[in-house]
């Protein structure tokens, strides 16, 4: 439509059609009464379609608007002149236009059938407003169609169905989420309605109709009957009621659910129910594990030996646990606090600095032992492990801790100490018996190295008397007077090294070193007993860690066992091997063996247990303290039979950590 156009049908939908009637009507019958009143009805119907509470439209096959009324401009913030002559689709969202083209299209086709949609229209200032559209497209009297559309402000009441459609989704989530579905009973017709949700905890198809039948075959057998008698009396009273049962699905899986429902009357007076059924499985099973894990607790606190406590802010107890096994936890502490129960906290004050220090600084702590007192009076000694516990705002609350008698752990420990000392006390003594049965054997060391020194002497005073002196002769002499005067210093050096009460020394050692020594200091024996000593020690033997003085003790005692043992060999060579080799697996072996008696059947079994002797003037600890020397380094000492005659004395020592890599 030109513009021109909508100027000559004027500005509004009334002037419009006065202005048809105008034309149809000639001059001489508009004064006629009948055409007067005709005119009279058209202006009376054209104040009815300006004012209207709907909007009118009159819209030309290309979508110009022709025409409109005051009403419906208005709606849309416009003047009807505004809108007349724009193209219709102005007044709608871009995403909106295909659909209208579309509606007008359509109505086209149709001539005289009327077409409705709802749809959304947009105001001059942006605003949006729902209109439902009843259109149709008409014939004019010059053949040309022309599209009628009266339109009807929706606006609320597509918001409120928004609304509504909204309202219903949050709750259908709502309900998903909280696992809680709802329903609606009618106890006289038995009809029932379910929610979404409420399907999906019975695990029914969504649509079908929910029914008691179907409802009690899922309920499990158990509890099916307490649910009938329970939802029946609510009935019958008109009551609320609220229970909770089991379900079990087709999948044989248990359910739990608890169902809250309110009961009204309809207007009849029927009662009816409304209500929520919740699946409280997760609640069920959180429950049960707490309980589970509770009664573990207690279980495990109730047999436990040890007892809990519980201190405050101020540290003094405040709890303390009491059960019938626990005849050492001491009574009447309540209000204490550690230190004053415990003697030794003036004793030990680094002790209970420190542990006080911790405490104020509100850190675990662990293994903290000091004494105490039974219910009887008895002194004990406690061990006690704790840790701060808060307050969900962070504040401190006080410790919880355990605590375990170590009495009989710590009088264990004292009596070990109490015994390695006697042990050591005793190798000290064998040791200095052992060097005085070895008097011989070391003043043969010293003297021989001695009488050598003397003939070098002697020679020396030879070389210089002679005439000339010779000089280089002398010196050498002198030379070996000195290394002669070194052995025996060196022989007396370890003598008083093995009669020496000294702490036990661990260092890296040559073990092939250690038994050379060990060897030197009783060659002289074996010679007395006629015995030959064969040294197979094998060469590049990495070092073990261990006391030389302990460890020579250990191959004495063997050697002199071996030479013991062959006193009565008179038929054969009395022959000692002595050897040593690397076993692999970061071990070492050193052995002594005989080639004497053996050992008998009846012997084996005892040859280590302390003061176990077949000898008239023997002490039977020797074999005893070499063992408990040899365990000490972390090693093995056994006594193996020979394949022919005598025994074998086998020390296996792990090598030096650095070395045994
Ligand atoms: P003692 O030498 O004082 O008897 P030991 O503990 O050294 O104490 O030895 C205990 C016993 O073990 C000896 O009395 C002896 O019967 C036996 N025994 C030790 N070494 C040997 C050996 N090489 N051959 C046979 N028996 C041995």
């Amino acid at each position: 439509m030109k513009p021109g156009r909508a100027a000559t049908f004027g500005k509004s939908a009334a002037q419009f059609l006065v202005g048809c009637l105008r034309q149809t009507i000639p001059a001489k019958q508009r004064t006629d009464p009948n055409a007067a009143d005709l005119l009279e009805a058209v202006k009376q119907w054209q104040q009815v379609f300006e004012h209207t509470p709907v909007m009118y439209f009159m819209v030309d096959p290309a979508g110009t608007v022709i025409n409109v009324n005051t009403f419906g401009a208005d709606q849309l913030g416009y003047t009807p002149a505004d809108l007349i002559g724009r193209s219709v689709l102005d007044v709608f969202l871009a995403e909106d236009r295909a659909t209208v083209r579309a509606c007008v299209a359509l109505c086209l086709e149709t001539v005289d059938q009327s077409h409705t949609w709802e749809i959304r229209k947009v105001r001059k200032d942006g605003s949006m407003l729902w209109v439902r559209e009843n259109a149709k497209a008409m014939l004019r009297a010059n053949g040309g169609p022309i599209v009628l559309v009266a339109c009807e402000n929706i606006t609320e009441r597509k918001e409120a169905e928004n609304a509504l459609r909204q309202s219903e989704a949050y709750l259908a989530q709502a309900q998903e989420l909280s696992h809680t579905g709802s329903f609606g009973w009618k106890a006289a017709t038995r009809e029932i309605t379910w929610s979404k949700e409420t399907y999906r905890i019975f695990q029914c198809e969504e649509g079908t109709k929910p029914a008691i039948p179907f409802m009690l075959q899922r309920i499990h057998p158990e509890d099916r009957l307490a649910v009938q008698q329970t939802t029946g009396r609510a009935a019958r009273e008109g009551k609320d009621y609220d229970h909770e049962y089991r379900l079990v699905m087709p999948d044989g899986s248990v359910k739990y659910v608890r169902a809250v429902a309110r009961a009204m009357r309809d207007a009849s007076g029927h009662v009816e129910f409304v209500g929520s059924v919740s699946d409280i499985t997760a609640t069920k099973e959180a429950e049960r594990r707490l309980r589970d894990s509770e009664q573990r607790f207690r279980d495990y606190a109730e047999t436990a030996s040890d007892w809990f406590w519980e201190t405050g802010p101020d540290h003094r107890v405040t709890r303390i646990s009491e059960h019938s096994d626990t005849i050492t936890a001491p009574a009447g502490l309540i209000g204490l606090t550690r230190w004053d129960i415990a003697p030794d906290a003036a004793l030990e004050p680094e002790k209970w600095r420190q542990h006080r220090a911790a405490l104020d600084a509100h850190v675990p702590f662990r293994d903290l032992v000091y004494r105490s007192k039974d219910r009887s009076g008895q002194p004990i000694y406690v061990r006690t492990s704790g840790k701060p516990f808060f307050d969900a705002d962070g504040a401190f609350l006080g410790y919880r801790g355990v605590c375990t008698d170590v009495t009989a752990a710590i009088r264990a420990n004292q009596a070990e100490d109490a015994l390695r000392k006697a042990q050591a006390e005793l190798a000290h003594v064998t040791r200095v018996t052992t060097l005085g049965e070895l008097t011989a054997s070391i003043a043969h060391e010293i003297n021989q190295p001695l009488a050598a020194v003397i003939a070098n002497a002697d020679a020396c005073l030879a070389w210089l008397q002679r005439s000339p002196p010779d000089l280089n002769a002398a010196r050498r002499s002198v030379e070996w007077i000195i290394e002669d005067g070194r052995r025996a210093g060196d022989v007396i050096r370890h003598v008083r090294a093995l009669a020496k009460r000294s702490d036990i020394e661990m260092v890296p050692l040559d073990a092939n070193a250690v038994v050379r020594e060990a060897v030197a200091l009783v060659q002289r024996e074996m010679a007395s007993h006629a015995v030959s000593v064969r040294m197979e020690l094998s060469s590049a033997l990495p070092k073990i860690f261990g006391d030389r003085i302990q460890l020579q003790q250990v191959l004495i005692n063997l050697i002199m066992n071996g030479i013991e043992a062959m006193e009565d060999v008179l038929d054969r060579p009395r022959e000692l091997a002595i050897r040593s080799q690397a076993s692999g697996d970061g071990a070492m072996q050193m052995s002594v063996s005989d080639c004497g008696g053996g050992i008998s059947e009846q012997a084996i079994d005892r040859l280590f247990t302390p003061f176990f002797t077949t000898k008239t003037s023997g002490m039977g600890m020797g074999l005893s303290i070499c063992r408990s020397i040899i365990e000490a380094h972390g090693g093995r000492l056994s006594a193996i039979p020979n394949q022919g005659r005598g025994a074998t004395f086998q020390i296996t020592l792990p090598l030096h950590q650095e070395d045994a890599s």
